[in-house]
């Protein structure tokens, strides 16, 4: 048993308005709130920001590794590396080797 918050009467566990006042009980608001959809989108914008920012975290992951591989690659093998992947290396990958491969005057697509 609980008791209306307004008048003070007996209510049964399940009621959602008061049968002496007719003023809505704490299990009424309770349910209205659950209802109204907000925790929902709450949660689906949540989801959809994890998401986001999963993609956020792997897509340069996926970039900067066959980046570096490639460059590694042509460094050890004396090829040129075109400007085009310097510039992404400096800007993608690290700023430093970016550089350093910028000013590097070996390579004669330099
Ligand atoms: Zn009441």
């Amino acid at each position: 048993m609980k008791y209306c918050t307004k008048c003070g009467a007996e209510l049964y566990d399940e009621a959602v308005v008061c049968p002496t006042c007719g003023c809505p009980t704490d299990g009424y608001k309770a349910r209205s709130s659950k209802s109204d959809g907000k925790d929902m989108i709450i949660k689906i914008f949540m989801i959809i920001g994890c998401v986001f920012s999963g993609f956020g975290f792997l897509l340069p992951l996926a970039w900067t590794i066959p980046m570096t591989v490639t460059v590694c690659r042509r460094l050890d093998n004396h090829e040129p590396i075109g400007t085009g992947l310097k510039v992404c290396t400096l800007l993608f990958c690290s700023l430093i080797a970016g550089i350093l491969l910028l000013c590097d005057d070996n390579s004669p697509e330099g």
